[in-house]
């Protein structure tokens, strides 16, 4: 099994693939406007098995596309939504983010938590502004300094990791200088790291090893992972997901 392989079977069992929680995504929601409107078309893209896609399937009255590069996880929403009785308004779409088979002006909401950073936070809400209708919403969360300096350790993990980390006023100026009106902004608890995503992924790591006989990749992972970890635990106050809600500016 490769990486990939490992990493799907690790994460395809979770409720969530990211940090995040339901009260996130019903939070950004209200504050998204959408509420009460109707027959709304809405993707969700990186979606993985969908924890958000079945909030937004229960808030809005809306058909939703989900989109995820790995069927592995599509198969799981797609169970889950049947199960839901959401099955009829959620439609899976096995395709990267910067290949997306949707034309212009499609959506009144494009929402994606904790999967931007797949394609770049500048270079993503280029490529889906012109998949929103004018005054469509875009609802992203995304690694974000909570404050103007950070303990080097820090810094540097993530500074490696991915590039693009900045603070909330700097991704702001990035959706203003890209043709959207930011309409509100929140970063998530230490919960939505922990309680739902850290501690039920480290909860599955035991079965995980056992399943693929405590192998040097598979152990490589958990090792990763659990630096990833122990990171976020020592400098939480520093660093969290930033959940950005913006609109398409009307020219
Ligand atoms: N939104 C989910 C998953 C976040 S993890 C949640 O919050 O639980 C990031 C997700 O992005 C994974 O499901 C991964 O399979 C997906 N992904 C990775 N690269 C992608 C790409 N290029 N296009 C679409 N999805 C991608």
């Amino acid at each position: 099994m490769d990486d990939i392989e490992l990493l799907l079977d690790l994460h395809r069992d979770g409720q969530r693939q990211g940090p995040g929680s339901a009260a996130d995504t019903r939070r950004a929601v209200e504050l998204s406007g959408l509420q009460g409107q109707t027959d709304l078309a809405v993707a969700d893209l990186g979606c993985g098995t969908g924890a958000s896609t079945m909030v937004l399937a229960q808030e809005l009255n809306a058909t939703i596309s989900a989109v995820d590069l790995f069927p592995d996880f599509l198969d799981v929403l797609t169970a889950s939504a049947q199960q839901k009785g959401l099955a009829d308004r959620i439609n899976s779409n096995a395709c990267s983010m910067d290949a997306l088979p949707f034309a212009d002006n499609s959506f009144h909401a494009i929402w994606s938590e904790g999967a931007i950073y797949n394609v770049g936070f500048a270079n993503g809400i280029k490529i889906l502004r012109r998949l929103l209708k004018p005054g469509g919403v875009l609802a992203v969360s995304e690694l974000t300094w909570l404050t103007n300096n950070r303990p080097q350790e820090l810094q540097a993990h993530w500074t490696q990791e991915y590039p693009e980390v900045d603070t909330a006023s700097a991704k702001m100026a990035t959706l203003e200088q890209n043709g959207y009106v930011p309409i509100g902004y929140f970063a998530l608890s230490k919960s939505s790291w922990l309680e739902h995503y850290y501690h039920p992924l480290q909860d599955r790591f035991a079965a995980f090893l056992s399943r693929h006989g405590h192998s040097d990749a598979a152990q490589a992972i958990v090792a990763s992972e659990l630096r990833e970890i122990e990171l976020y635990e020592r400098y939480a106050d520093f660093v969290s997901y930033g959940y950005y809600i913006a609109q398409k500016q009307v020219s």
